[in-house]
């Protein structure tokens, strides 16, 4: 399932060299994702019965990724990572006393803003 050189390249290319997800330019160390996963479950069911999807596996559906973004994607639909993100802001009110407490000084100010991915702002 590695992609020739030529087609990671081009993989690389689609966002102008940018993470398709956050937007940073990519850098030497970077992943070709599958927007819509190769092993369909993920979580729990996963490891049970990863549902493998091998016709996801097409340049159409690479996308170029930082590694913490694809890291954190892993085989989560994007829908679903998009609410899990969007989520990270109560959960570092919920459990994170150092966020808390720099927020109460100012230093932190929460946008509301929702999670737009990269490649859906430049739209090829
Ligand atoms: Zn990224």
């Amino acid at each position: 399932m590695r992609l020739k050189k030529a087609e990671r390249e081009q993989v690389r290319l689609k966002y102008g060299g940018h993470c398709a997800y956050c937007g940073v330019l990519l850098g030497d160390r970077w992943h070709a994702d599958h927007l819509e996963a190769v092993r369909r479950n993920w979580g729990k069911e996963a490891k049970l019965a990863p549902a493998l999807s091998p016709e996801n596996h097409n340049l159409a559906n690479m996308m170029p990724a930082c590694v913490p973004c694809n890291l954190s994607k892993h085989a989560m639909p994007l829908e679903a990572w998009r609410e899990w993100i969007a989520g990270h802001v109560n959960s570092l009110n919920n459990y994170h006393p150092i966020y808390r407490l720099a927020k109460s000084y100012g230093l932190i100010a929460e946008t509301g803003a929702s999670v737009v991915f990269y490649f859906e702002k430049v739209k090829q």
